[in-house]
């Protein structure tokens, strides 16, 4: 060998064994085959994934010589790998040859291509595909199925109710949508938080899950809303029974991390062919008797009614007339005063909003404020009553305060610290003569804009009340977290003082509190002379309710502040 020869042959080897370094390396099984099927070039990867690793594979070997080593070398019980040689055998006269198979333990997915090349021969691929297989399926289950509980999703929800749809125009068959909203998942993810509220919702996927029959099917909806489809032949009957297990399940109390959880359900239900025989339509309907369900307390089932459909409708004619009302001067405010239970001196007015419908008359606020809430109208209407309460109290004699209520959407609105300082600064109130009332509802809310504005409020040196405290998520906690000046027992709890001795040492037990932690205590709603005793004896400090006067419209609590009258008067 010539010295030109040599560094060619030592140049070609250098290639050849980077060629067999990048072949071996590769994490694609190859093999190329001439065009009598013969081995020419393989790797590692390429036996590997045939499990063909120690067999006596040699160049010009056949393709189907490989099938007897794969035989040989025990690997015939799988099926595969055989299967992916006689394939190869067989298909060597297509031009484009695409196959997957299983590996031998049945745990791993291989792809195959082969391909032509131009000079007869093939070249053939194997990949291991197994990870983007999953991944793909996982993609598909996500997309049928909800990914905390496991159960099925809207989508398939959707699905499988438009194939049952189809089936019930004979009225012979029956199909009902159970939709149940939990009834205090809100107040529990917040004060217990997210991981608990997301083990509660996977016990509570569970537990539906138990109750129900396997033909039925239980969805999650999203949030703490589930739906179960049920199919049955018989009807209304099957239908109550099934809802009835399901609010018992979810009525049973939860254990989670060590916290004894109260939750239950509110269940609407409604049926096709007799409420509709359209999903969209049926679950409207069914939302709308969980609501029933839920402004009766909660905790049980109610079916749709045609009633049901003409309240919403009521409700929505009645959210357009308070739109138009707005710009239109129907709202006025009363005041009801809060007295010393010592002296039966007024200290504060509570400002209580009125509308006058020119054709419905007087609408209560708890009919009114609600819709208010819900559309964002309260903003713009709690707005006029704190201007206007503002200028009223103005005129008032200065020892006596303004309570104006707030609603929680007012807390979220932005503009409330810069609202207060406006109304203040336009009507001339001293801060110190504002009180601001709110309820047990905000503080579920709980996050740091709450509590920020809260502390804004304060600092301006507006006093700020909890409202019908005991109503609510009552605990005890908000009492220090937040800045109030005033607690507010519900009047709820003084209507009970008569018939219940443990109303009076719940009372008594608040009052000691609220006085231990600064707080003025007022009862609310006393009607009596005895109620006004009891709650004095128990240590509250003030008191609101119509034995001390029924709230009056702005000329007649001017009149009744210029001229006070004691507390024996009142009584009398
Ligand atoms: P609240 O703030 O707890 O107001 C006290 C409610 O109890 C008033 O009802 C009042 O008329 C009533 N009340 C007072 N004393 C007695 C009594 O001795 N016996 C009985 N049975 N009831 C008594 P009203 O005026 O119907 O207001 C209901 C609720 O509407 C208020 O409860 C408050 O939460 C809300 N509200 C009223 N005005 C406004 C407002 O301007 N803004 C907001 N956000 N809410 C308001
Ligand atoms: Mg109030
Ligand atoms: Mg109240």
């Amino acid at each position: 060998m010539t010295r030109k020869e040599a560094a060619l042959a030592a140049r070609f080897e250098e290639q050849a064994n980077r060629f067999d370094i990048a072949l071996n390396n590769m994490s694609h099984g190859l093999c190329m085959l001439d065009p009598q099927d013969r081995l020419q070039v393989w790797n590692e990867r390429f036996l590997e994934l045939l499990h063909l690793h120690g067999a006596p594979v040699r160049v010009g070997m056949r393709i189907s010589q490989l099938v007897r080593h794969s035989i040989r070398a025990g690997n015939h019980k799988s099926k595969s790998v055989k299967q992916v040689i006689n394939d190869l055998a067989r298909g060597l006269r297509e031009d484009k040859f695409d196959q997957f198979y299983t590996s031998v333990d049945g745990d791993r997915t291989i792809a195959l291509s082969r391909r032509m090349m131009a000079g007869g021969g093939s070249v053939v691929i194997l990949e291991d595909v197994t990870e983007r297989k999953r991944a793909q399926e996982r993609i598909t289950h996500l997309a049928k199925f909800d990914e905390l509980t496991g159960l099925a999703n809207r989508t398939q929800f959707r699905e499988r109710i438009t194939a049952m749809l189809a089936g019930v125009h004979d009225h012979e068959h029956h199909i009902t949508v159970h939709l149940i909203d939990l009834d205090r998942f809100k107040a529990i993810n917040d004060t217990l938080g997210h991981p608990i509220g997301d083990k509660l919702l996977k016990e509570v996927a569970f537990r539906l899950s138990t109750v129900i029959h396997p033909h039925d099917m239980i969805t999650r909806f999203g949030g703490d809303e589930f739906v179960v489809l049920q199919t049955i032949t018989d009807r209304r009957q099957d239908a109550d029974w099934l809802a009835q297990r399901l609010a018992r399940t979810l009525n049973e109390p939860f254990e989670i991390d060590g916290h004894r959880i109260d939750i239950g359900a509110s269940i609407g239900i409604a049926m096709a062919p007799t409420d509709g025989i359209d999903a969209d339509e049926l679950l409207k309907k069914a939302d709308m008797a969980m609501y029933a369900a839920k402004n009766s307390g909660g905790g049980g089932h109610r079916f749709f009614a045609m009633d049901m459909e003409e309240a919403v409708q009521e409700r929505r004619a009645l959210e357009l007339d308070l739109r138009d009302a707005l710009g239109t001067d129907q709202f006025r405010l009363n005041y009801q005063p809060l007295v010393d239970l010592r002296t039966g001196r007024v200290t504060t007015c509570e400002a209580l909003m009125r509308w006058k419908h020119p054709v419905r008359g007087e609408v209560p606020p708890a009919v009114f404020i609600p819709i208010a809430e819900e559309t964002g109208m309260i903003v713009a209407l709690g707005e006029w009553a704190l201007n206007r309460a503002c200028v009223e109290a103005a005129t008032w004699p200065h020892g006596v305060k303004v309570a104006v209520n707030l609603s929680p959407v007012q807390f979220r609105d932005r503009g409330l610290a810069l609202q207060v300082v406006t109304a203040l600064a336009k009507s001339g109130l001293p801060a110190q003569r504002l009180e601001l009332e709110v309820t047990e509802r905000l503080l579920l809310e709980d996050n740091d804009g709450t509590l920020a504005t809260m502390q804004q409020l304060n600092n301006l040196g507006v006093a700020l009340s909890l409202d019908d405290f005991g109503t609510g998520y009552s605990s005890l906690n908000y009492l220090r977290k937040f800045p109030f000046h005033k607690l507010k027992i519900d009047q709820s709890f003084v209507a009970d003082l008569g018939d219940e001795s443990d109303v009076r040492a719940i009372i008594g037990a608040v009052a000691s509190l609220g006085a231990g932690l600064n707080m003025t205590v007022v009862a609310e709603g006393i009607e009596t002379e005895e109620q006004m005793k009891l709650v004095t004896t128990q240590g509250c400090h003030e008191g609101q309710g119509y034995l001390f006067g029924r709230p009056m419209s702005g000329e007649a609590i001017l009149a009744r502040l210029e001229t006070p009258i004691s507390l024996a008067q009142m009584v009398a």
